[in-house]
């Protein structure tokens, strides 16, 4: 069942503040050792270990409800389908979006999908006439995106994600474990790439985003999302003619020392 969160707590365009150093460094040392322990597994057997052994209790899964998000979310399901699943609902999404959240929430039996928005505070200092994502889209989705995920992870130590590594650009790098803020992030399908993902879309008979079939390869918000042909990659089409790449939820981890990785 989908919860809606209480708006009326927020703090308006509060900024992060930087991670304590110390505390960074131990975080990536975390996210280094799971690497090294669990790093070997993938897919349900991670999500697993994630879920019912190392965080118990204390993650969530964050979904765009985009055009490969059902196969994360079919895996977390098969794992267990009360995990909490975040979905960054910023007022600006398809309704074709909308309404394959529901579908997917009957379909795979999630019980905790929570959608939360952006503080009513920020938008009423921001962004009064809707037009932000044209005049700010950094800002945009720092009010709309960012700030609302810190605010519903509040309580998780870590959180699920479907980047994957075929995805490139920042991604190309990403291993399974993350430190990221105060968290660590976890990638499960780090290793998948297209094949393997249209094989699960058929195993699994999930359905796909309606979106997907009318020319966008990638879906997020309406103003930002663009038919593409995908000649430039599976995110082709976001923010299309812009250089921006990503919304700002996904930091650039720090790396333990010692760590193969290095900072980057
Ligand atoms: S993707 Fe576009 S509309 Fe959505 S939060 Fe970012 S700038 Fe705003």
């Amino acid at each position: 069942m989908q919860q809606a969160l209480s708006q009326t707590d927020s703090t308006p365009l509060v900024v992060r503040p930087p991670a304590n150093q110390d505390e960074a460094l131990r975080l990536a040392q975390r996210a280094h050792l799971l690497e090294l322990r669990y790093g070997g597994l993938d897919g349900t057997a991670l999500l697993d270990a994630a879920i019912n052994e190392i965080f118990t209790g204390r993650i969530a899964v964050v979904s765009s409800f985009g055009t490969e998000s059902a196969v994360l979310l079919d895996l977390v399901a098969q794992v267990n389908r009360h995990t909490p699943v975040i979905f960054l609902e910023t007022g600006k999404h398809f309704p074709e979006t909308l309404a394959y959240r529901d579908t997917l929430i009957a379909r795979l039996g999630l019980t905790d999908v929570r959608s939360v928005g952006p503080a009513p505070d920020d938008l009423a200092w921001a962004d009064r006439d809707g037009t932000l994502w044209h005049r700010g889209p950094d800002l945009c989705c720092h009010l709309r995106k960012v700030l609302p995920l810190e605010r519903a992870l509040s309580g998780f130590s870590a959180w699920i994600n479907g980047r994957k590594r075929y995805q490139g650009g920042q991604r190309r790098q990403i291993g399974h474990f993350e430190a990221a803020e105060s968290r660590i992030k976890v990638n499960p399908l780090a290793n998948w790439d297209t094949a393997a993902l249209a094989r699960a879309f058929v195993a699994r008979d999930l359905p796909r985003h309606p979106l997907g079939a009318q020319g966008y390869p990638s879906v997020g918000c309406a103003p930002c999302t663009s038919k593409s042909d995908g000649a430039t990659g599976s995110r082709a089409g976001r923010w299309a003619d812009s250089g921006k790449v990503e919304c700002g939820i996904h930091q650039t981890p720090v790396s333990a020392p010692g760590s193969t990785k290095g900072l980057r």
